[in-house]
């Protein structure tokens, strides 16, 4: 049987809404740079749905993969090629019922704030997420013994 459970969001002027239907895969609190950039707040709290239960209506803009609403600038999802990232702040009901089970870069989390009790902790992403674009180290500069010809 599957969960029907529908959750609506929206942005602050209503000109984007969404819905998701059933329990999210994961939740989870991010303190990385991007997330404190984009959001303009300490950290982000976030959900993850498949995509396949993921509708929205409304124009969005978007800065790399994330959305926002070009009217009131509110964050709303960031769609990937399998799942969409809802940041709970959006979710038209609060409090959700909705608790995070991990934090990510949390070497940037602010010092008022502590690990979140029960919470699996990362000092970056998540290991199967692959490597934030912030984490990726330039490719190293081949060593110049390796151009120099040897005869
Ligand atoms: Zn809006
Ligand atoms: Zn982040």
């Amino acid at each position: 049987m599957s969960d029907t459970t529908r959750r609506t969001g929206s942005c602050l002027c209503g000109g984007v809404h969404f819905v998701v239907t059933g329990q999210p895969t994961r939740v989870g609190l991010c303190h990385c740079k991007d997330c404190r950039k984009a959001s303009g707040s300490a950290y982000s709290a976030f959900a993850i749905w498949p995509r396949d239960v993921f509708k929205t209506s409304g124009e969005v803009a978007s800065y790399g993969t994330r959305s926002f609403c070009p009217t009131c600038g509110s964050r709303v999802a960031w769609v990937g090629d399998t799942e969409v990232e809802v940041m709970l702040g959006s979710l038209d009901v609060a409090p959700t019922d909705l608790e995070p089970q991990y934090e990510l870069w949390i070497s940037r989390r602010e010092n008022w704030l502590h690990a979140l009790p029960g919470t699996e902790q990362f000092d970056h992403d998540r290991p199967d997420d692959g490597p934030a674009p912030e984490d990726v180290a330039p490719p190293a500069p081949r060593p110049l013994s390796d151009a120099v010809m040897h005869d």
